[in-house]
């Protein structure tokens, strides 16, 4: 690598390595781990993206080892332990509604991941339902809808939030009668930048359509109030949330999801199974959570996330703002001093933002910067297009619709155009 690189990847190694030794007012795992540099010193790991998944809060990690001795089936056990485990799994599903602030009828189900809840709720709308979504969300938000039954219609890139609420109307102004659900992302996973949902929600409420909101990377960093945005269901990944993998949550409206067929067929699903007089086996689902939770479910994981909702809740999002925005503030110093550095945004650089920047040096590729931060100062960030294939191609100035195969970086040469992007991430602690 010659000097020019290098300078650029140390001085933004500087801004991201002096933003990592900030501890936050949530203690994280993972703060003491060492890796190894390329000549072979070892250094503490600095963890810049959270975005993608976030290590777990110290508190909660504590809190699953005190209930691992005592767990048991739920839902499904006379046994002590099983009646100790059910109730631990219904207050997670409590906690998850404190934490959302949900209304009286709605509910929280358990899934996977954001990637999940979204595409239990597609499999869950009526026939015939339109869903619109930017072009710039996550591919989490902007694929499950391209099924059977369903019309996906995909507004254009707005550059800025006013104009994103102008498309919305239109789009349902010309839209035909029937059922139509928006599906907004709160905060990019991209540019990190905050998407106007309250006025969102107004719009599409105003025009009988209901709105999802992927709070994937908004919920870590902001309390999201269902009651307050208006929106009609969330979604939102533990692992991204300072939980361990494998839970995640959609939670709203139930008319919806107890209409339709269950996500998973399978037990804790069904209510009552029987033979039917013409040898088919008839089946009553359950309405309520349980409708779309078929098979055991993750209840270590629901308990997890229950856990750092709690956190979250007590320690309160001021203070993980502030630390946020400072760490935010020093990452920008240190990017400015780079005549290269390029930060990529929608709405413009001075639009509020999560703890999340993607930039690019220009003339280089983001790939070799991100793997010389990482061997050459045990800085971990993400590089590449993330799952955002259409705005990212538009921030680089290209055109949202050139083909690429995802998680595969193209390169770029000095003085071209930059064909990927670097991202630094943070949060809590
Ligand atoms: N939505 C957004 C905005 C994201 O950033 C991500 C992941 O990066 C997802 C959805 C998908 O989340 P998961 O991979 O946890 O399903």
């Amino acid at each position: 690598m010659t000097a020019q690189p290098l300078t650029a990847a140390s001085a933004a190694s500087a801004s991201a390595a002096s933003a990592a030794a900030d501890c936050g007012p949530l203690p994280v795992l993972g703060r003491e781990v060492e890796v190894p540099l390329v000549g072979g010193e070892k250094v503490a790991y600095a963890a810049l993206d959270y975005a993608a998944s976030a290590p777990a809060l110290q508190r909660v990690w504590d809190d699953v080892a005190a209930y691992a001795p005592y767990y048991g089936s739920v839902h499904r056990g006379a046994g002590y332990l099983s009646q100790l485990s059910t109730d631990l799994f219904e207050q997670s599903r409590q906690a998850v509604a404190d934490f959302l602030d949900l209304r009286e009828d709605d509910q929280v189900v358990f899934t996977r991941a954001t990637t999940d809840s979204l595409n239990l709720l597609a499999s869950a709308l009526p026939a015939g339902t339109r869903v619109l979504a930017f072009e710039t969300e996550h591919h989490a938000s902007l694929l499950p809808w391209r099924r059977d039954g369903l019309t996906a219609d995909y507004l254009p890139a707005p550059r800025s939030p006013q104009q994103a609420v102008a498309a919305l109307e239109e789009a349902l102004a010309a839209a035909p009668e029937g059922p139509t659900l928006l599906c907004v992302t709160g905060a990019s996973n991209v540019t990190g930048e905050i998407w106007p949902v309250a006025e969102l929600t107004e719009t599409a409420h105003r025009y009988g359509a209901r709105v999802v909101l992927d709070a994937a990377q908004l919920a870590p960093h902001h309390r999201v109030s269902v009651r307050e945005l208006g929106v009609d269901w969330v979604a939102f990944s533990g692992h991204k949330l300072y939980a361990p993998f494998g839970a995640g949550v959609l939670a709203g409206r139930s008319d919806w999801l107890d209409a339709a067929e269950p996500y998973l067929a399978g037990g804790g699903a069904s209510r009552t199974v029987a033979r039917a007089a013409d040898g088919s086996v008839a089946v009553e689902w359950h309405s309520g959570p349980a409708r779309h939770e078929a098979g055991s479910p993750n209840v270590i994981g629901a308990y997890a996330v229950a856990s750092a909702c709690r956190a979250l809740s007590e320690t309160g999002f001021d203070a993980l703002q502030a630390r946020e925005q400072r760490l935010l503030a020093r990452l920008r110093t240190g990017l400015a001093e780079i005549p290269e550095v390029q930060v990529l945004s929608l709405f413009g650089e001075d639009h509020a933002r999560v703890g999340v920047l993607s930039f690019v040096v220009r003339g280089w590729n983001s790939s070799h910067l991100a793997a010389a931060l990482s061997a050459e100062y045990g800085i971990g960030v993400r590089d590449g297009l993330f799952c955002a294939h259409p705005l990212v191609r538009t921030l680089l100035g290209g055109t949202a619709d050139a083909p690429s195969e995802c998680g595969a970086p193209e390169p770029s040469l000095p003085g071209e155009r930059s064909l990927n992007a670097i991202r630094v991430s943070f949060g809590a602690g």
